[in-house]
């Protein structure tokens, strides 16, 4: 099956290069390949599945929401309305009444787009400010926002008006926002991650947000949090800004919005920015009844089930099983919040990325039953999205099995 697929598909597939299996079926935390290897699986869909593989209940409310609509379009539906009220509520009080939703075609890129044709509209300002490291996505402009240079390295002339500067450190972008020599005029908005997860599980630190949100604030520009892959639980808050005890302006959702997988992307922005007219930002796919009926039920069970004190619970579990592997030759460290962690390796000679040890070690972890990912610098860091309502049994397997992949393939 792999085979075949290989010729008639483009090269542009990324994860079976490094997984090579093909997939038949999944269940919870686990999936099953055509030749009937089982795995455990932290990619989970790229920190898609929040409850996993097929939840029953999920399934059970998208099958009856498939016997009434599946599409559409814009027009207001039950099922949109039920996901819109599911969606706020989750917000924090003071943020629930001031932000609307705006739904983008089906993927994370979009939504980012759909975030900076806001602030460039609300703010009639061109030019936008990203962080070093930072992804935002595969389309167009998404890409031209994105750090990692692999991703756009090909594709001469990208969008115009990208500022980057370090993350982790705001005396840079402060110096360029408010010196008179600092070199760039006041932005349409400035785009952040509150932990890069592409970029190889790097969390912002509370600092550098606080003075970033303080600086944006003072300036009159818009503050948009990616939270595609850190939003709805996955770092142990609904939203990983409220560990940061700021308000953005926008939040930019995707992945994880209907807990198995079923695509919806949205931003849920300050009223005050919409200046939006009819049709500013439209798609065809912007009225998947399928995901909203998915994403009502998902945050059911995610509140019934206590999800969000699972993901801190076994975050600490992962944190002490991890630990053992700091300090270790080869390993430069071991970061995560919630259920999002990386193990980053390094030449214990050279210091340099080990992008050779990441992969072996991924290969390693597969050979006995994981799945694992890899991101960061040359892909030097080994990277786990377990879905949220993963049981404590799993999570210890798994990390028998990633600590012994890493020792024996580190340094
Ligand atoms: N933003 C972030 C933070 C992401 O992690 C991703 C996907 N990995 C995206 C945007 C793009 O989402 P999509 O692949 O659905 O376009």
């Amino acid at each position: 099956l792999l085979a075949r697929q290989e010729l008639r598909e483009s090269s542009a597939r990324t994860y079976p290069r490094h997984l090579p299996i093909a997939l038949a079926e999944g269940s919870g935390s686990f999936v099953r390949d055509v030749d009937g290897n089982v795995f455990i699986d932290f990619l989970a869909g790229a920190g898609v599945l929040s409850l996993g593989h097929n939840h029953p209940e999920v399934v059970a409310s998208v099958t009856r929401q498939l016997g009434l609509l599946a599409h559409g379009l814009d027009f207001p539906t039950p099922a949109k309305d039920a996901f819109t009220e599911a969606q706020l509520s989750m917000l924090p009080p003071e943020l629930r009444e001031k932000m609307k939703i705006h739904f983008c075609g089906p993927t994370g890129a979009n939504a980012v787009e759909a975030a900076v044709k806001l602030c460039k509209t609300a703010t009639g300002r061109g030019d936008v400010v990203s962080f070093q490291g930072g992804f935002h996505g595969s389309t167009h402009a998404a890409m031209a926002l994105s750090g990692l240079v692999s991703a756009k390295r090909n594709v001469p002339n990208t969008m115009p008006g990208v500022h980057f500067f370090p993350y982790n450190r705001a005396e840079p972008l402060e110096q360029a926002l408010t010196d008179s020599l600092g070199g760039i005029p006041p932005p349409a908005a400035v785009l952040l991650e509150l932990v890069q997860g592409e970029g190889g599980v790097v969390p912002a630190g509370p600092e550098f947000v606080r003075r970033v949100r303080e600086l944006t604030r003072d300036l009159g520009v818009p503050l948009v949090v990616d939270e595609v892959q850190t939003g709805c639980g996955r770092t142990g808050t609904w939203f990983a800004f409220e560990q940061y005890g700021i308000e953005p302006d926008v939040v930019v959702a995707s992945k994880a919005l209907s807990g198995i997988g079923m695509p919806v992307a949205v931003i849920l922005y300050d009223a005050a920015l919409d200046t939006w007219e009819a049709g500013a930002h439209i798609g065809t796919f912007r009225g998947n009844q399928l995901a909203f009926a998915a994403g009502v039920e998902a945050i059911r069970v995610i509140r019934r089930d206590d999800v969000l004190g699972n993901v801190r619970r076994r975050g600490e579990q992962i944190a002490g099983r991890l630990a053992p592997l700091t300090g270790r030759p080869g390993v430069r460290e071991v970061r995560g919040r919630g259920l999002m962690w990386g193990v980053e390796l390094a030449d214990p000679v050279t210091g340099r990325p080990a992008t050779e040890a990441a992969s072996a070690a991924q290969a390693h972890a597969l050979r006995h039953g994981l799945i694992v990912e890899l991101g960061g610098r040359d892909d030097c860091v080994v990277r786990i999205l377990p879905p949220l309502n993963v049981t404590a049994e799993v999570v210890d397997t798994a990390c028998s099995i990633l600590v012994d992949a890493i020792t024996a393939r580190a340094a």
